[in-house]
């Protein structure tokens, strides 16, 4: 059955029977920490049966985050370092995330801006600071793309949406609006024919990236809310997070790929966890990463594939860490191995092209 409100403190989730009244002390400590909130959505697909129920992992907060690594950071991918004006984090030339808001549909035990993110992280971004960011925007020609992040822009109303769409639109160099979110899965009745007018809004290419992590996510309910989306010609992305215990295994991570491209949703960046603090025993190693992500070549269709990538520590950018398929033999022959792992030789002109 499905509940009627967003679970947002481990009462609620006693009540609800997603965790023994027994862990609520301890689990209120992680509650003061990062903020928790699930969905009715998200929370009907956990088995409160299963201890490992990946659906359970990602939103039910846990006794571990509050053992921060020394090795984990606050800022872990560096956007204060390239934020000129609030709301706007400008890392790369072409484009820059304009970060509507720190309030998301649920919070991810895993995020990468937990430190930012929740009720204490400022709320949406006041009319003076969006009027900043979009004239910073407004000023350099620059900018060819922007991406509308968080916290999730579609926990904004339609009419508040609308008028960023329509801002963006006026701006002549901005030619993509691209919006990051996990809302049509985690609340899919929020993708309302409105909202999905309100995107529509300008007429610049508007792409949504959907943020799911486990196949169970892509519900009937949140494949039609995607398809209300695609069918009004916005395409859509995926974006998922390599998380132990929950997609970390081939036969999991190939049934989302295949789910997504099933929603018409193209498998775009699968991200190795960052440092974020309290979340090492959900984060996994770049070399088992590269195992699973090396598995997936050559079993499921090359629609499925997505690119593994690493946000580097400390804001140095984004790049792709899968497996490499390039080596040097015994002889120093260049060899290039097969979806299999079995090696073969490359030719000599064929080497010379890899070398240059
Ligand atoms: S939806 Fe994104 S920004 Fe929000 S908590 Fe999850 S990972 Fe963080």
């Amino acid at each position: 059955m499905l509940l009627e409100k967003t679970l947002r403190t481990p009462a609620d989730l006693a009540e609800a029977g997603l965790i023994a009244s027994s862990r609520q002390t301890d689990l209120d400590k992680v509650a003061a920490r990062y903020a928790v909130a699930i969905t009715p959505t998200s929370a009907a697909l956990i088995d409160p049966a299963d201890p490992a129920d990946p659906i359970a992992r990602q939103f039910l907060p846990d006794m571990a985050e509050l053992a921060a690594g020394v090795d984990e950071m606050a800022d872990p991918i560096g956007d204060g370092l390239h934020s000129p004006v609030p709301g706007i984090v400008h890392r790369y030339p072409d484009r820059v995330l304009l970060m509507l808001t720190h309030t998301c549909a649920t919070y991810c035990r895993f995020c990468f801006r937990r430190e930012t993110v929740g009720p204490s992280g400022g709320g949406n971004l006041s009319s003076v600071e969006l009027e900043g960011a979009l004239g910073y925007i407004a000023a350099d020609p620059g900018v060819w793309e922007v991406i509308l992040s968080g916290g999730d822009p579609l926990i904004l109303s339609p009419r508040r949406l609308a008028a960023v769409m329509e801002a963006l639109g006026a701006i002549d160099h901005v030619k993509v609006v691209r919006l990051h979110t996990r809302v049509p899965a985690v609340d899919p009745a929020r993708i309302t024919p409105e909202m999905v007018r309100a995107l529509k809004r300008s007429a610049k290419a508007v792409y949504v990236a959907l943020h799911a992590n486990h196949p169970r996510e892509l519900t009937a309910q949140a494949r039609a809310a995607c398809a209300r989306l695609i069918d009004a010609g916005i395409p859509m992305l995926s974006q998922s997070v390599l998380l132990r215990g929950i997609n970390d295994d081939p036969g999991t991570l190939g049934d989302l790929m295949r789910a997504f491209v099933e929603t018409r949703i193209k498998p775009y960046y699968l991200h190795q966890a960052d440092l974020a603090p309290g979340t090492a025993h959900l984060r996994t190693s770049l070399e088992e990463g590269q195992a699973v992500v090396g598995a997936l070549r050559g079993h499921i269709s090359g629609l499925c594939q997505p690119t593994y990538v690493l946000d580097i520590p400390g804001g140095h950018g984004k790049v792709p860490v899968g497996p490499c398929y390039l080596s040097a033999g015994k002889d120093g022959q260049a060899l290039v191995s097969d979806p299999w792992g079995q090696p073969h030789a490359l030719s000599p002109q064929q080497n010379s092209r890899v070398a240059g």
